[in-house]
C-alpha cells in the first residue's frame, strides 16, 4: 500500500500486430514472437524495462501495443 512497484501492463493487439518485431528487438523483457505476431509474456512490466516497453509502443507501425499504467 502506498508503495511503488512495477505494475505496468502491456497487451497486443492480436487483430493489428504486422509481425515487424520491433518490440522485440526494442523490449524483450516484455515481447516475443509466436508464430507471426509478438506476445506480452510477463504479467507486469519489469520496473527495469518500462521505458524500452513505453519505446516499443511508441515504435510499433501499427500501433498494436498498449500499455496500462
Ligand atoms: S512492433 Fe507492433 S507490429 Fe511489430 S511485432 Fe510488435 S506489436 Fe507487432
Amino acid at each position: 500500500m502506498g508503495e511503488e512497484k512495477g505494475e505496468m501492463k502491456a497487451k497486443v493487439d492480436q487483430n493489428e500486430c504486422a509481425g515487424s518485431e520491433e518490440c522485440v528487438r526494442i523490449c524483450p523483457q516484455v515481447f516475443e514472437m509466436r508464430g507471426k505476431t509478438s506476445h506480452v509474456y510477463v504479467d507486469e512490466v519489469p520496473k527495469e524495462a518500462e521505458g524500452q516497453c513505453r519505446l516499443a509502443r511508441d515504435r510499433c507501425p501499427v500501433s498494436a501495443i498498449t500499455i496500462e499504467e
